[in-house]
């Protein structure tokens, strides 16, 4: 008895000494000789590069379980793939939806609402036109954008949660690919937890979201791209636990007509039909909640630097963001103030 009194006093000071929450609940159990060792995996879907790492004995077993689902999600909401549920919808007009095509459709219908139609699933007309879905790019005329624009607006999706029946607009077709990510990145770590994984990380392409803290009770450091630098650089470091860190950047999918020398990315202004020309070339959302991250960090992006720091005024209990300029310069939301950290310095948001 005396043994495990003095373990738990070594536990307890442990844990006081790191600051790390995450472990507080396993203060108790017994200690996971492996809470150091970590395993990776590595896959690619959704259309990117994917990691995953966790920490502890059951490591193992939670990311063969993991890729499982990201493989089962990917099914699901592909709008490249026939069979996917996506393409069903928008082939029929109408389908009844599964669990977490259902979760998904109705988050991003109460997101298109809150941003103001920033956050908008049906673009994918306007995906089609510019070629994102088939890599054959082009500028669009202004008449075939007004055409497009005119099957634009998730107000005319109508849900009906009793019998989880979504019905498009006549014309209409939705793409969920600013927030599927997202939503994958939240289930996974969901799984982890439900699996007694108290340390991970995965990176979802520019999505990362972490599980707790490190095993040695530090925070995760996540890099921020420079969006204008070379692939690879970073302008920033924030120290996260048990957050998801999400950027959407004009940087990541992108191609330049070859007559005018433009160059045109792949988030699209609802309100324009054109790539959002805000003044920001990154957004980065940080949040407990994956889903509501990814989508945000594409309506940011839209609404640029002063109607971005509005909205998250009117929300800062929800999220935190890092804002980028096409200049290069920093904009850090107040409450990232003491876990950020950029050579270059920022200018701090506040209420
Ligand atoms: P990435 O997929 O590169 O991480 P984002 O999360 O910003 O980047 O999502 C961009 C994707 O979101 C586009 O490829 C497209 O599928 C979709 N999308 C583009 N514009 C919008 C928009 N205004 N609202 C919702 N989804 C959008
Ligand atoms: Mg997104």
């Amino acid at each position: 008895m005396k043994g495990l009194h003095r373990l738990l006093c070594c536990l307890l000071a442990a844990l006081l000494l790191t600051g790390c929450a995450a472990g507080t609940a396993e203060a108790e159990a017994e200690p996971d000789p492996e809470a150091e060792t970590s395993s990776t995996q590595y896959l690619e879907a959704m259309d990117t590069f994917m990691f995953l790492t966790a920490y502890g004995s059951g490591r193992d077993d939670a990311l063969e379980a993991a890729v499982a689902e990201i493989q089962r999600l990917e099914a699901l909401f592909t709008v490249g793939s026939e069979d996917s549920e996506i393409s069903q919808l928008n082939r029929s007009g109408t389908a009844v939806l599964s669990e977490d095509t259902a979760a998904l459709l109705e988050r991003s219908l109460e997101i298109y609402e809150s941003t103001g139609g920033a956050f908008d699933i049906t673009v994918y007309p306007l995906m089609e036109l510019w070629g994102f879905t088939t890599q054959d790019y082009q500028v669009p005329t202004e008449t075939e954008i007004q055409t497009a624009l005119t099957l634009v607006g998730a107000d005319r999706i109508s849900w009906d949660s009793v019998t989880s029946t979504a019905t498009l607009g006549e014309g209409q077709s939705v793409d969920l690919g600013g927030i599927a990510k997202g939503y994958t990145s939240q289930t996974v770590i969901d799984l982890f937890r439900e699996m007694g994984v108290v340390s991970a990380m995965v990176s979802l392409g520019g999505n990362v979201q972490c599980l707790g803290c490190k095993p040695d009770g530090s925070p995760w450091r996540v890099g921020i791209q420079d969006p204008t630098g070379t692939e690879g650089s970073i302008v920033a470091v924030i120290e996260v636990e048990d957050q998801a860190v999400i950027t959407s950047g004009s940087y990541e999918r992108y191609f330049t007509d070859e007559a005018t020398g433009k160059t045109y990315h792949h988030i699209i202004d609802p309100s324009t039909g054109y790539p959002a020309e805000s003044g920001l070339c990154s957004v980065t959302v940080v949040t407990s909640d994956g889903t509501l991250g990814d989508a945000l960090s594409t309506a940011l992006f839209i609404m640029g630097l002063e109607d971005g720091t509005a909205y998250w005024q009117a929300h800062s209990d929800e999220f935190q963001a890092i804002f980028i300029n096409t200049e290069g310069n920093l904009y850090v939301t107040q409450g990232l103030e003491d876990v950020v950290m950029a050579d270059e310095g920022y200018t701090l948001l506040t209420q």
